[in-house]
């Protein structure tokens, strides 16, 4: 352990499980206090559980990141609870298939309403103590998806390519201002839910060495892979980095 986040308190959306979840076991290991908010509160309240259990401070709530009053008031509880916040981590996200001319336009507003709308309203409701405490720093959760086109992923391409430029919108109106705002787009995380969700039960030796071809690192990403990038970006070593789409990938969009 070092103390690269000591004094920080950070806030990760969808952080019960998956990549959240490695993100707040790994800014704890960093000496930070974590609040996890989470669709599944009941799960947000037992992860953190565990990490209290291990001597470190956390908190969790429940919320839907696209209910504007909701995610407000669970951000509002963890800075009560945990203390005020200088990190938050937007990444809470889910996925779905579907090209243009078949998509189910239900499923396309949802998965702009949770990855798009989710970062912006989680967001707004943590900018105005940042600004006021001139000391922030945000961490969207872009993805591989929202740099390249992937087949049969229109909504969710759609969706990480707004965040991506959100986040260059955003650090172009709070760099100065203390806050600096950053995205990670990570590569295939086969573990998690959405990765399980999005290899499909097709794991035959042929399909899985299509897949790897894309990854000239020659592997899939692990969550603690993206939990060390995420870690670096909220913390002081990354003093002039705002506006970036870090690529976690192992190289996939860089082929
Ligand atoms: P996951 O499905 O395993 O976990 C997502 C968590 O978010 C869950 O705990 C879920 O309950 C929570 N969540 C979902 N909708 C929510 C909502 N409306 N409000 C609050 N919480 C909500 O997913 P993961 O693989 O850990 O992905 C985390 C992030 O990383 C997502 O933004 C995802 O798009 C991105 N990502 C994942 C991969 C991958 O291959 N797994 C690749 C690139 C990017």
């Amino acid at each position: 352990m070092s103390d690269r986040l000591k004094g920080q308190v950070i806030a990760i959306t969808g952080g019960a499980a998956g990549i959240g979840l490695a993100v707040a076991n790994a800014a704890v290991r960093e000496g930070a206090k974590v609040a996890l908010i989470d669709l599944d509160g009941d799960l947000a309240g037992r992860s953190a559980g565990a990490l209290r259990k291990q001597g470190h401070e956390a908190a969790g709530f429940g919320a839907d990141v696209t209910n504007a009053a909701g995610i407000a008031a669970a951000l509002d509880s963890a800075g009560q609870a945990v203390g005020p916040l200088s990190g938050l981590v937007n990444n809470a996200g889910i996925a779905g298939f579907g090209s243009v001319h078949e998509a189910d336009p239900k499923a396309w507003d949802r998965i702009m309403a949770v990855n798009v709308t989710g970062t912006f309203l989680a967001s707004k409701a943590v900018l105005p103590g940042m600004l006021a405490r001139r000391k922030g720093s945000i961490v969207n959760f872009g993805s591989v998806a929202g740099v390249v086109g992937i087949p049969t992923m229109a909504a969710y391409c759609a969706a990480k390519g707004a965040i991506v430029n959100l986040t260059r919108q955003m650090a172009a109106d709070y760099s100065g201002k203390g806050v600096r705002v950053n995205a990670v787009c990570p590569g295939t995380v086969a573990s998690t839910g959405m990765g399980q969700q999005l290899l499909g039960s097709d794991t035959s030796p042929e399909t899985q060495a299509r897949r790897l071809a894309k990854y000239p690192i020659g592997r899939f990403g692990n969550p603690e892979d993206i939990a060390e990038a995420v870690v670096f970006l909220l913390s002081d070593q990354a003093a002039f980095v705002s506006g970036a789409a870090f690529a976690v990938d192992g190289g996939m969009t860089a082929i």
